[in-house]
């Protein structure tokens, strides 16, 4: 019976140490941590993304304000307000909500966010930090399930880890990662040759693709480790009876549409020896991973702690 990786637990485990470092930061510097968001456009995924994060902030006692413009602000006018925010001494994280609308330039954007402020850790200066292994924020999703795979005691170093996506913020940071705990690591995309084979040759595999249950049995080595980050909706009848058993289909029948990662769940319960389920695996760790990032960005910046960081 495959183990199932628990992202909530890990979530309330990393709330809950959150929680007495903001509680330091006011009795230290005076105030709690300030987070800015930047919601651009109407995307009713982001909406939903924004919403808990700030809700978690709010839990946290992590001071916040979402600013929402509609989806015709033009590029220099999100860089004003970046630069707005970077300035402010209130104000120690800031997150860009992605994707923005495709006029606008998305790289740019990113890259004036101060990497001080960079709570998303995908900032080039705090991705090269990442790469030279020195300290500063790293991206989320990532850094979530290297949290969950020590949570579970999952040995990494030595391991042979496919990662399949290669993504500035999901693939290409995870894989860094895993260097770090001494994995060998396998970077897969839409290039790679021999998908199936790559991937049965993981004793870790990571599925950060965007495409609903695209990997199955045959990507599968029995007892791999699967972590699945991705988060597809399901809303098409048949493309329910190829990924969902019983139980799960009355469920979509009933609701209309449902959530599923990357990996076909059957295929991952029947073979992995550890596995996270989606939804309830990676995705809750995101925006733990994000206040704990914005709480060390606040720690830095009013000297709680020594920096260490180089950028
Ligand atoms: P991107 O679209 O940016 O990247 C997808 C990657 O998958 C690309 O590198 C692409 O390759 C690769 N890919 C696409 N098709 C194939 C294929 N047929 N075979 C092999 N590789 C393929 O997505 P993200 O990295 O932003 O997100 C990935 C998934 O993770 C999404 O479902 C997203 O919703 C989810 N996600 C979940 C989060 C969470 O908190 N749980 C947070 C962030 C993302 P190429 O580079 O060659 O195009």
């Amino acid at each position: 019976m495959a183990q199932i990786l628990d992202g909530k637990l890990v979530r309330d485990r990393i709330k809950g140490e959150c929680a007495p470092r903001v509680a330091r930061l006011i009795g230290k510097a005076g105030r709690p941590p300030g987070l800015a968001i930047v919601l651009v456009g109407d995307d009713a995924a982001s909406a939903v993304y924004v919403r808990g994060k700030t809700t978690t902030a709010e839990e946290l006692g992590i001071r916040h304000e979402t600013i929402t413009r509609d989806a015709s602000l033009s590029t220099e006018e999100l860089l004003a307000i970046i630069a707005g925010l970077n300035a402010r001494k209130d104000i120690d994280g800031i997150l860009v909500q992605l994707p923005l609308p495709s006029h606008i330039d998305t790289q740019k954007a990113l890259l004036t966010v101060l990497p001080e402020k960079d709570v998303d850790g995908i900032h080039p200066c705090n991705i090269g930090l990442l790469s030279v292994g020195r300290p500063g924020p790293r991206p989320c999703t990532p850094s979530g399930v290297i949290e969950l795979l020590k949570h579970y005691e999952i040995p990494i170093g030595g391991r042979n880890a496919v990662v399949v996506g290669r993504s500035d913020i999901v693939g290409k940071p995870m894989a860094m990662l895993l260097l770090q705990e001494n994995a060998t690591v396998t970077v897969c995309h839409s290039r790679t040759r021999d998908l199936k084979a790559v991937c049965r040759n993981a004793e870790i595999l990571v599925a950060a693709i965007g495409r609903a249950a695209m990997l199955g049995e045959e990507h599968i080595a029995p007892g791999a480790v699967v972590i699945d980050v991705g988060v597809n909706r399901v809303g098409s009848r048949a493309e329910a009876e190829r990924i969902f058993e019983a139980p799960r289909l009355a469920l979509f029948d009933k609701l209309g549409s449902l959530l599923v990662g990357d990996v076909h769940p059957g295929a991952m319960a029947r073979l992995a020896s550890a596995y996270t389920p989606v939804p309830g695996g990676v995705g809750p760790l995101t925006i733990a991973m994000l206040m704990r990032n914005t709480i060390e960005a606040a720690e830095r910046r009013l000297g709680v702690v020594s920096s260490g960081v180089v950028c």
